[in-house]
């Protein structure tokens, strides 16, 4: 039974030639490891540097009732 990228889908290679396991390549762990961290899911650049950004609230939680926006 093959994995898959948890990013892309695609079956993984060999895990004991993957080094990027259990992402199907090192783009793939940049770019989800990436996402995570930002706190926001999509698909970006990776980028070596990392920005210093104060904690964003944009998203406010306190009235019940309002349904989430699709
Ligand atoms: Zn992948």
């Amino acid at each position: 039974m093959a994995e898959r990228c948890p990013h892309c889908n695609k079956p993984l290679p060999e895990r004991a030639s993957n080094a990027a396991y259990p992402f199907c390549s090192p783009r793939c762990r940049t770019i989800d490891l990436g996402a995570w961290l930002t706190g926001d899911y999509r698909i970006a650049v990776p980028q070596d540097e990392t920005e210093r950004d104060g904690p964003s609230e944009s998203q406010i939680r306190g009235s019940s009732g309002d349904s989430e926006v699709n």
